[in-house]
């Protein structure tokens, strides 16, 4: 039978453009099908925009930290709105591109929501395609529980797009979302409470990042309240927002934010058309190389639940086009070692196995950690301290992994990811000359295990 295209994704974010671009670049017929923003979910709510305020907030850090240096500066005034106008103008400079990216490499562009009727058949507003290949790419949702007034409360999609900075804001949850707004909120000036409803937030990060992300956000003044949760919200009648919480205490705010996790994108995607099954989280199931239970579709990123991250995302759509169309180059995506990032302030930087995993795994570990006060903070009065900390294997002596809490963490874990990724081991980081002077080289000094 002859199909309209050979690929058709639906969801223009992260993996299905670039599922899409490089199909059709290997000489697929390929349409993708977008109803909300070119780009996804990264470009437009999560991580460009969420970056752009960090470094907005993180501007109040530099301020701070000027007279040392000797600077002095007019009293700063920060203004939300013109924050927020810059970030949409260059979101829709993104949108753009993402928009040329796809147009460019012979990609047929479809605005609308697309609906599955068929295993090879997928409806766009009314207009009926078919596929030999279908490739579901749809992302998630930010998800609130249900609890009384949850309407009052906004997400990340929201927050976004508010119209001033809230004055007093609870931020609920403990991920990275939670974490990151919590900074911004924070950073730009708003009376910020964290409540997350377990002991310590960031729950299967490293245990010492944890802590002493805690004790550097606390420093910061920081209101985190752990073992608290919203039991309902009301508004009250000059506006703001009363927080009645499980343990019946009462907090009140202009803004309370949810970040407690998002759910996979399925809305009316057709799927009961289709012989595609969920597993027990309620993602797709998909097999190792991205297959659902119905052989002619496929489902990668938020979707299927493994990875939320961009990366990931981007790397499962480049297998699922190599896989298709050019598939002596495939290769699997390898899920061990994926470096990643918490935009905190400071920031945490991670690669590899948390001490837990590592002694979980039967691992006999030796444990390097080292905290102390970045340099460029020795002529100001912040005493903020920096944490890294190495796990390595002592029989092997194989570093398994790098964790990091400090400025510019991100940027310095994405090169211990390739060495992880080759295998180092202590004895090569130790080998490795170190840049003098930074923080970074402290990740090749460490010479006295910890423990
Ligand atoms: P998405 O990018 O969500 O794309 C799905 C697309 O499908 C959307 O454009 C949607 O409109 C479209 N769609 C859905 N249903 C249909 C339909 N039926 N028909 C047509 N179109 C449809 N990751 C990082 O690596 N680093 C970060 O710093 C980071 N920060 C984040 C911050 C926030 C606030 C959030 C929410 C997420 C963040 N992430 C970050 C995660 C990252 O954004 C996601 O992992 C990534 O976008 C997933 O890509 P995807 O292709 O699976 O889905
Ligand atoms: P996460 O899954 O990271 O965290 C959800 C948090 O909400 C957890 O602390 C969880 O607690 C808590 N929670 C869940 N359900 C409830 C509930 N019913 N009541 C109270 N608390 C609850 O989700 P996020 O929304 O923060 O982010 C989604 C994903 O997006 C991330 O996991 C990450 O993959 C990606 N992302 C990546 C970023 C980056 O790379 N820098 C930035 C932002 C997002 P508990 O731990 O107890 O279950």
């Amino acid at each position: 039978m002859a199909y309209d295209f050979d690929l058709f994704v639906i969801g223009a974010g992260s993996g299905g453009v670039r599922a899409a671009r490089f199909a059709a670049g290997f000489g697929a017929k390929v349409a993708v099908a977008e109803s909300r923003y070119l780009g996804g979910t990264c470009v437009n709510v999560g991580c460009v925009p969420k970056k752009l305020l960090v470094y907005g907030a993180h501007v109040a850090d530099e301020l701070e930290q000027a007279a040392g240096f000797g600077w002095t500066l007019e009293e700063g005034h920060f203004d939300w709105g013109t924050l927020i106008a810059n970030k949409n103008r260059e979101i829709e400079r993104l949108n753009g591109i993402y928009r040329n990216l796809l147009v460019n490499s012979g990609v047929t562009l479809l605005q609308g929501h697309a609906r599955l009727t068929g295993a090879n058949e997928v409806d766009v507003d009314g207009q009926r395609y078919t596929a030999q290949h279908i490739l579901i790419a749809t992302g998630g949702w930010p998800q609130v529980p249900d609890i009384p007034g949850k309407e009052l409360a906004i997400t990340s999609n929201e927050a976004f797009y508010l119209k001033e900075l809230p004055r007093r804001v609870l931020v609920v949850g403990g991920g990275y979302i939670a974490v990151e707004f919590a900074g911004i909120f924070q950073g730009l000036g708003a009376d910020t409470t964290l409540l997350y409803r377990g002991d310590l937030f960031l729950r299967g990060f490293d245990g010492s990042v944890r802590t002493h992300l805690k004790e550097e956000l606390e420093k910061r003044g920081l209101d985190l309240q752990f073992n608290a949760d919203i039991q309902r919200i009301d508004k009250l009648d000059d506006g703001s927002l009363k927080a009645t919480l499980k343990d019946g205490r009462e907090l009140v705010a202009d803004c309370v934010f949810y970040a407690t996790g998002r759910r996979p994108m399925l809305d009316n995607l057709g799927l009961e058309n289709t012989g595609v099954e969920l597993d027990a989280r309620g993602y797709i199931r998909v097999d190792d190389q991205y297959q659902t239970t119905a052989p002619s579709i496929l489902a990668i990123g938020d979707v299927i639940g493994r990875v939320q991250l961009t990366p990931v995302a981007l790397a499962e759509g480049m297998a699922v086009a190599r896989r298709l169309f050019k598939p002596e180059q495939y290769r699997p995506v390898d899920y061990q070692n994926i470096p990643t990032a918490v935009f905190s302030q400071p920031p945490i930087g991670t690669v590899g196995l948390t001490e837990e995993q590592a002694l979980e795994a039967g691992h006999k570990v030796q444990i390097f950690e080292s905290r102390f006060r970045a340099m460029k903070l020795t002529l100001t009065d912040i005493q903020e301290k920096t944490l890294m900390k190495l796990v390595v294997d002592a029989e092997t002596d194989k570093v398994l992994g790098c964790h990091m809490v400090g400025p510019d963490a991100g940027e310095i874990v994405q090169g211990l990811g390739i060495a992880l990724k080759a295998g180092a081991t202590k004895q090569q980081f130790d080998e490795t000359i170190g840049v003098h002077p930074t923080a970074a080289e402290e990740f090749v000094t460490m010479r006295t295990v910890t423990r």
